[in-house]
């Protein structure tokens, strides 16, 4: 079934002799569960998708159902809430709080929403930590992580909220083969035990071969 549809998105950025026409008709739609990779060279709108399908940003026009709400015209406060209860974001520069442990920054957004910390966030909190192949760096300062680890601990915190959506921006950009391959694996075991939909930007093709199906975009709409 559908998890989210964008038709006909347009987006520019500025006007006049400024204007950026990024996103040109492009029209998507993406199943519960599905697992794909969002391809194209640098500037063909990649990050600018994910922003429209993150609901940071509304595009110039289209529109956009995600779980069969109408996300065009949500307000600010639904659309926050909306985005708390079903997305998730990984981004290529991880914005870890160095001087957190792994657990602290994992659970830190969902305690501040909350306004505590709670013995049920610590516990999935750690699970996932766990299954991120994190086991005995849950209690590292994350300064003290190497890139991979600090990517999978990124993870680790979009999924926290159990969101039926990850976007991540270039999640593997910054990280050696290694690193990047094994942060993709995970994602794939996450996304086949929890059934988490994942739309992965990239321009690495070894990196979309991890996703059974792959979106490429190119003059604003999507190519193939
Ligand atoms: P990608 O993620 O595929 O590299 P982006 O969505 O980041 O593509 O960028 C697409 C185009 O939009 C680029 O030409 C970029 O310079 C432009 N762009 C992105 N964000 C802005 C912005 N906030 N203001 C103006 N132009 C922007
Ligand atoms: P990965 O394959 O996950 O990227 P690395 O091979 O880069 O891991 O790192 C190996 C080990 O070195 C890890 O256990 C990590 O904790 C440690 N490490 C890497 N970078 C740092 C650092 N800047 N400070 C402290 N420990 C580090």
């Amino acid at each position: 079934s559908a998890l989210l549809e964008v038709t006909d998105l347009f987006k520019t950025y500025g006007t006049g002799e400024a204007a950026t026409r990024v996103l040109r008709g492009l029209s998507l739609r993406l199943d519960t569960g599905e697992m794909a990779a969002l391809l194209g060279p640098s500037g063909s709108g990649k990050s600018t998708l994910l922003t429209i399908l993150g609901t940071l940003m509304k595009p110039t026009s289209g529109s956009y159902v995600m779980l069969g709400e109408d996300m065009i015209s949500a307000d600010d406060r639904a659309l926050t809430e909306f985005r708390n209860a079903h997305i998730g974001f990984v981004f290529q520069f991880h914005n870890l709080l160095p001087d957190f442990t792994a657990l602290e920054n994992v659970i830190f957004p969902t305690a501040v929403r909350e306004g505590r910390e709670t013995p049920a966030a610590r516990a999935r909190g750690r699970d996932l930590l766990s299954r991120m192949g994190l086991a005995d760096r849950i209690e590292f300062p994350s300064a003290n992580l190497s890139g991979g680890q600090k990517q999978r601990v990124a993870v680790a915190r979009a999924l926290m909220n159990s969101p039926e959506l990850v976007l991540a921006d270039e999640p593997t950009g910054n990280l050696d083969r290694d690193s990047a391959n094994q942060v993709m694996d995970l994602i794939g075991q996450i996304n086949r035990e929890e059934g988490t939909a994942f739309l992965i930007s990239t321009h690495d093709e070894k990196i979309a071969g991890f996703c059974r199906r792959q979106i490429v975009v190119g003059d604003g709409v999507v190519t193939g």
